[in-house]
């Protein structure tokens, strides 16, 4: 059996926060597509490799190891790098990295196989639209930029990176702007996606929400 639930939404609308507790009570496997796209590009950070350098991308690409652990840690290449993904150096690449077209054909290959014959939750920008079109619930996360911010910081906060309020609002702003209007598999909602405003909810309603939204698909 494999059901699919895609959770498609911007920086800070909680899908990292509510995929997780989601995919806990449920049992699902929960996958971080956007870890994945923050390995790819700290990746070409560490070897110093440009952008124009599509050659280079590519023979990095064959052999990257990407890692995403139960307790939520990320490892790239054997080395755990949960924090350094989260960095600015990351954040102020990341946009123009997952517009190139070979990041996205293999990270696309990775995500599909890893939900093979699994109940899986992925969050990300394309996945109700991209990578599983067909996927039996879809979610579209949004937020008030302001909200987003706010949370965003508190995240780096509790997780020690230092950072501030306009700091973030300015990134999440800049990498929304990218995010949505790229070429290849920008963010959108899917035409069937059911859309959840979370600015004024709290986590544990929009969880219960979204897991009575499954179980009703799930009959
Ligand atoms: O979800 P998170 O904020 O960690 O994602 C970081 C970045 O990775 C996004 O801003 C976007 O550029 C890229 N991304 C993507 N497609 C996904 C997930 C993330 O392009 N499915």
């Amino acid at each position: 059996m494999e059901f699919v639930v895609a959770i498609d939404g911007p920086a800070g609308s909680g899908k990292g926060t509510i995929t997780k507790l989601v995919g806990e009570r449920l049992g699902f496997i929960n996958i971080d597509t956007g870890a994945m796209f923050r390995c790819v590009t700290l990746d070409i950070i560490k070897k110093g490799i440009k952008l124009e350098e599509e050659n280079k991308i590519k023979e990095m690409l064959e052999k990257i190891q990407i890692d995403l652990k139960e307790n939520g840690e990320v490892f790239l290449n054997g080395e755990e790098v949960s924090k350094t993904i989260r960095e600015n150096e990351v954040n102020n690449l990341i946009s123009q990295v997952s517009m190139m077209q070979i990041v996205r054909e293999k990270l696309l290959e990775l995500q599909r196989k890893m939900a093979q014959g699994k109940n899986v939750i992925m969050e990300g920008r394309d996945i109700g639209t991209v990578v599983f079109p067909n996927a039996d619930v879809k979610i579209y996360l949004d937020a008030s930029p302001e909200e987003r911010a706010k949370r965003r910081l508190k995240q780096n906060q509790e997780k020690g990176i230092s950072s501030s309020y306009e700091e973030v609002l300015e990134s999440i702003q800049k990498r929304d702007q990218k995010d949505t209007t790229r070429k290849i598999a920008p963010l959108k909602k899917a035409q069937d996606a059911i859309y959840i405003d979370s600015s004024n909810r709290t986590i544990e309603e929009v969880t219960k929400e979204i897991i009575r939204v499954i179980k009703k698909k799930e009959g």
